[in-house]
């Protein structure tokens, strides 16, 4: 995969597959003019004329089989490569009805193809045939021009579904656009790994009472090649969909732990530090004991270690949840159930499954002084976490009415600006030098 050049210019009469090549992408046309064409026994059967914003080659990364026909750039062309990797696995994760659906589709393309190109032979021959005898009637002929004409209506219907309107129509200009954007993103997403691109910020995590930093949470950030240092929002939807998540994850992992390491040994500090985990990386069967592998190598105390979990896994898959949840527990690290209240939160999630603590998302914390019902929900979350053994953290404080109010309802730990941004390792340990954090005004 990592061969293919995803951005790619053709000069004139260059060819971007011949027939009978392995497909390893589909195309989509940038700039320029592509013929697609067969060979039918020495004799090409152009079948094809694609410009601009046209797919060509997606049928060989669909069904696999090697190209059904030759593709030729007729002016310079430039094109967009799509990875048979990158297709592939998106097919595999989707329904596998769609999947049939789509195969059968190809197939009959395929098959519906190669009859019509026997067809146009069969008609070339009738043609010849008819010229060399000059006992066929000229009724004969009349058939065989209009035969000609009915097939060539068919081949056009069948082989043409890719013209501009009906591309524009079958996917829409914007699905073209986002399709090639997230081509590009994935493959620089891929490189930023080995190009060590990610970093990881730290936000303090305060005890209400003093405004002492008692842990902090690791926070990814992708320093991009274009030179803007990207939040999530931005990249962890495709560093999941694109599997990276999982390497990333141990990355992250590995990071945060050797930062809890060096925290205790290095600063005498003996903080906790959480980990956000995704659904996707539970998905993995060697999470747990990698991550056990991961404390003991970087040193981490397991104790300090705190998984951030959201509801989405208990939801999507309890019965992995539960297991995996007891497991990770039983590795000695605290877990953490984040941005309680956002999804479909249910109070039977918290004695279910071994959390040590509750994170109150920040719509309720940022709600609580316009909403009295904010403000009941809130107070209710705390009591209830207290109740149930577990410690709560209210994240997005922005204010000190947040703060206070948080300190009214006996919550005990607090994170968000009004303490401190996120921000890297540096920056960290100068917080953790005052003796409680500075807050402005
Ligand atoms: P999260 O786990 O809820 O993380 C807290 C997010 O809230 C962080 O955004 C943080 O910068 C932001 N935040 C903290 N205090 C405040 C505040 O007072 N006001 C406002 N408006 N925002 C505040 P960030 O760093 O952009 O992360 C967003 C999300 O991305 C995280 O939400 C988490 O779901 C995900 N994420 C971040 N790092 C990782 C990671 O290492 N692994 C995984 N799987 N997900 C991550
Ligand atoms: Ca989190
Ligand atoms: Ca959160």
């Amino acid at each position: 995969m990592d061969s293919i050049d995803f951005q790619t210019t053709f000069d004139t009469d260059e060819y971007i597959f011949n027939e009978g090549d392995p497909g390893n992408c589909a195309y989509i046309i940038d700039s320029g003019m592509v013929e697609v064409a067969l060979d039918k026994d020495g004799r090409k059967l152009v079948v094809a004329t694609l410009t601009k914003g046209e797919i060509l080659g997606e049928m060989a990364i669909i069904d696999r089989l090697p190209r059904s026909a030759s593709a030729r750039a007729v002016v310079p062309t430039e094109v967009t490569a799509i990875p048979l990797d990158y297709v592939s696995q998106k097919i595999e994760q989707s329904d596998p009805t769609v999947r049939m659906f789509l195969r059968l589709a190809m197939a009959r393309y395929r098959d519906l193809n190669s009859r019509l190109g026997q067809v146009f032979e069969g008609l070339s021959l009738g043609q010849g045939d008819a010229s060399s005898d000059a006992c066929e009637s000229t009724m004969e002929l009349k058939n065989v021009v209009s035969q000609f004409a009915e097939m060539q209506k068919r081949i056009d219907s069948a082989v043409t579904k890719s013209t501009p309107a009906e591309v524009g129509s079958l996917f829409g200009e914007e699905t073209l656009e986002i399709t090639k954007l997230l081509v590009t993103e994935e493959k620089l997403l891929k490189a930023a790994m080995t190009k060590k691109e990610f970093r990881l910020h730290y936000q303090p995590i305060v005890d209400l009472a003093n405004n002492r930093i008692v842990g902090c949470e690791a926070l990814v950030r992708w320093n991009h090649p274009s030179g803007e240092q990207l939040l999530p929002s931005r990249f962890i939807n495709q560093v999941e969909d694109s599997g990276l998540i999982i390497d990333l994850g141990y990355w992250i992992a590995e990071e945060a732990c050797s930062f809890q390491s060096r925290l205790f040994n290095d600063f005498q500090h003996d903080l906790f530090v959480a980990i956000n985990l995704s659904g996707k990386q539970f998905e993995d069967q060697f999470l747990i004991p990698s991550l056990a592998d991961i404390m003991d190598r970087t040193g981490a105390r397991r104790e300090q270690i705190k998984f951030e979990i959201t509801e989405s896994l208990l939801i999507d898959n309890p019965e992995l949840a539960t297991q995996s949840l007891h497991q990770l527990k039983e590795t000695g690290a605290k877990l953490a159930i984040d941005d309680f209240g956002t999804g479909y939160s249910s109070f039977s999630y918290l004695h279910r499954f071994p959390f040590d603590t509750l994170k109150i998302d920040r719509v309720f914390v940022s709600a609580m002084s316009r909403s009295e019902k904010s403000n009941r929900i809130v107070k209710s979350l705390v009591n209830l976490s207290h109740d149930l053994g577990m410690d709560v953290v209210a994240e997005g404080i922005e204010t000190e009415q947040e703060a206070q109010l948080m300190r009214n309802f006996k919550a005990a730990l607090g994170q968000g600006f009004y303490f401190s941004r996120p921000v890297n390792e540096t920056e960290f340990v100068k917080l953790l030098r005052q003796s409680k954090i500075e807050l402005a005004g």
